[in-house]
């Protein structure tokens, strides 16, 4: 197990899980929410999202919407959320399209020529930042922008490849690898970038979806946020992102990250604080005590217990509490605490035996205990 890697850039204490004070909303004046697996899956809104935004705006609290999908405009997303019940004005919702425009903006001189590689989100965010998007080489431009469109033909990728060959600034929207469709995952703009890169010698030269902070930082600037909190489910994009841009992340187990994932999850991609779903934006988040001995660890999360030492992990004891996290939250730390230590190693401990009794402990309608449950838990840690 590759454990310590990453731990150059982020081996201190805030790699740990933290308090999140009586609610998140009084801690946090702008929220940055991720969308699918956070807000939505697919077409369905995710239970209790819409209501819980709806009662936080209520509240006061400030909403952005930030997504790496570079080919949707803003408005065509916002229509989206309110047609799930969620409160989302087209102003909320901030896109990678619009970083990258933004990007280029602030290096280029008003009205400048950008080869537009992508959709209409793309080219919707160049023209509001007053730069003029052009399909060919031979029309000048400065430089490239690229964000995923499903009408990208080997034409484009070609004039793409010829335009950064030729030593254009060139800048992605986002490296996703995947695009969700109904019939599963499809080749996302991270994949059409590596094909110009491979054709023409080189990488981007900036990339601005997440886990880049690009993103985060336009979504801030727009809100003129102070204390901003980042909401998704993905620690490699969102989490990660969160970190990167010296946010507060709140992973919730309502997407791809389950159990299994979060304990294993690299110090650079943890997230802050955990949650059961947008429900969460008003839970108490308790932080972690971590108790050190000689030949053990115990974490306690308010009456749930978890103890690693020489003898193996296990739970000391099970208690779920208010929302049912607490014992996930106790693992979780004293994993990520005892492997940055060293300790899961000097002591051959193996600690995916914890990963059974906190899927079993979470609500049961949290998707990563029924998903994990039903898919034998244990493996892959
Ligand atoms: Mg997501």
């Amino acid at each position: 197990m590759s454990t310590s890697r990453s731990s150059t850039a982020t081996d201190t204490p805030p790699t740990t899980l933290s308090a999140g004070g009586p609610s998140l909303l009084e801690v946090h004046d702008a929220v940055l929410l991720d969308l699918d697996g956070v807000v939505y899956v697919g077409p369905h809104a995710v239970p209790h999202a819409a209501d819980s935004l709806t009662r936080a705006v209520g509240d006061g609290a400030r909403l952005a919407f930030i997504t790496n999908n570079a080919s949707r405009p803003p408005s065509t997303v916002a229509a989206h959320l309110r047609e799930l019940g969620v409160p989302a004005q087209d102003g909320d919702v901030v896109t990678s399209a619009q970083a990258a425009a933004r990007h280029l903006q602030q290096r280029l001189d008003a009205g400048s020529r950008v080869l537009l590689i992508g959709g209409a989100g793309l080219a919707e965010a160049l023209e509001a930042a007053g730069l003029t998007a052009v399909g060919s080489l031979a029309d000048g431009p400065v430089a490239v922008v690229q964000g995923f469109s499903p009408d990208t033909s080997w034409a484009r990728l070609a004039e793409a490849t010829h335009a950064v060959r030729s030593g254009l600034w060139w800048v992605a929207t986002n490296l996703d690898s995947t695009v969700p469709t109904p019939g599963g995952p499809a080749p996302g703009n991270g994949l059409l970038v590596q094909l110009v890169a491979r054709a023409a010698g080189r990488d981007p030269d900036v990339v601005c979806g997440k886990p880049e902070r690009a993103l985060f930082d336009e979504a801030v600037a727009r809100l003129g946020a102070r204390r901003a909190l980042v909401v998704g489910d993905r620690l490699d994009t969102d989490l990660q992102g969160a970190r990167t841009a010296g946010l507060t992340g709140l992973l919730v187990l309502t997407g791809v990250t389950g159990v299994v994932e979060l304990l294993a999850a690299a110090p650079a991609e943890r997230p802050h604080l955990v949650g059961r779903d947008l429900r969460s934006l008003r839970d108490a988040h308790p932080g972690p005590v971590v108790e050190r001995g000689e030949d053990e660890l115990v974490v306690r999360c308010r009456d749930a217990a978890v103890r690693i030492g020489a003898g193996g992990a296990s739970v000391v004891a099970a208690a779920a509490g208010p929302d049912g996290l607490d014992l996930l939250r106790a693992a979780a730390e004293a994993v990520w605490q005892a492997r940055d230590a060293g300790l899961e190693r000097d002591w051959r401990v193996d600690a995916s035996v914890l990963v059974e009794p906190v899927v079993r402990s979470l609500p049961a309608d949290t998707p990563a205990a029924v998903d994990e449950v039903g898919e034998g838990v244990g493996d892959g840690l």
